[in-house]
């Protein structure tokens, strides 16, 4: 893992996305690695050439610049993280994520935070200060083995359940970010209804569903994984890459059925 400690110029920065006011990325780069991130795209802004989960930018100045920062903007939802993870392996040492959400004790600002880690938990004390918190977990696979080949160094599944339990406990809004509905191995009827039962279990608020986004290079990679591991599943993919809008409803029409089961309330991103 190569770690570089960096100066930001800003952190708190005007979201992209319609529903977010502001994102604030501690790190650039993440060390979970996952293989179908999107975020590879910030390889072009860093100048990094290196493989996607092997390089680390910690932001070390991130804390004093968000001070800063909050003196003059106007509040609003802030997003921790849309390209990174806020709480990846790292963040154990560096504490970034922490001190950046100390900084925004005395605001009004509504803080959203999205994780694929349990150390999220550490924070439980600042997060129950903060004037507006929810906190989501990305869960998109249940098999333990399809999960440490596409999201090697990530949080299991049930330590993300077990966390979002332990933060309902705490009276933290949580949600499940189903995401990404990776063909073959988060589809079938019967895993949805597996993960959406231990889901009803852990008291979330609410699922947020999402398909895999194949851009080029994610798609490239996921090919790659999917070559070396599970060549059978190839097929299935390249149906979803011609077949999209109809794979997506009928994974509406799917989801939907199974979030009634459960009592569950569904959102989709697509
Ligand atoms: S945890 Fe999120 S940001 Fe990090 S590699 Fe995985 S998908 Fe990308």
């Amino acid at each position: 893992m190569i770690i570089s400690e960096i100066e930001c110029r800003s952190i708190l920065n005007k979201s992209g996305i319609s529903a977010i006011d502001y994102t604030i990325n501690p790190y650039t780069g993440c060390e979970h690695g996952c293989k179908y991130c999107y975020a590879v795209f910030m390889k072009k802004f860093s100048g990094h050439k290196e493989e996607w989960g092997s390089f680390v930018d910690v932001k070390i100045n991130a804390p004093e610049v968000l001070r800063k920062q909050l003196r003059n903007a106007k509040p609003g939802l802030i997003s921790f993280s849309t390209v990174t993870d806020p709480y990846q392996p790292l963040e154990e040492r560096y504490e970034i994520t922490r001190k950046c959400l100390k900084e925004l004790i005395d605001y009004d600002f509504s803080v959203s935070i999205l994780t694929k880690s349990k150390l999220v938990l550490r924070d439980i004390d600042l997060l129950k200060e903060l004037k507006e918190i929810d906190v989501g977990f990305s869960i998109g696979l249940i098999d333990e083995k399809a999960k440490m080949i596409f999201e090697p160094k990530s949080s299991s599944s049930k330590e993300r359940l077990d966390a979002l339990h332990g933060l309902a406990k705490e009276g933290i809004k949580t949600w499940v970010f189903f995401s990404p509905v990776l063909p073959y191995f988060s589809d079938r009827t019967e895993i949805i209804d597996e993960l959406f039962f231990k889901v009803s279990q852990a008291g979330v608020d609410y699922i947020l569903v999402d398909t895999l986004q194949l851009y080029p290079k994610v798609w490239n990679e996921v090919k790659r994984i999917l070559q070396r591991f599970y060549p059978e599943v190839l097929p299935q993919y390249k149906h979803y890459l011609i077949h999209k809008d109809f794979y997506k409803e009928e994974m509406k029409v799917k989801v939907l059925t199974i979030a009634q089961k459960y009592n569950l309330t569904c959102k989709f991103a697509f």
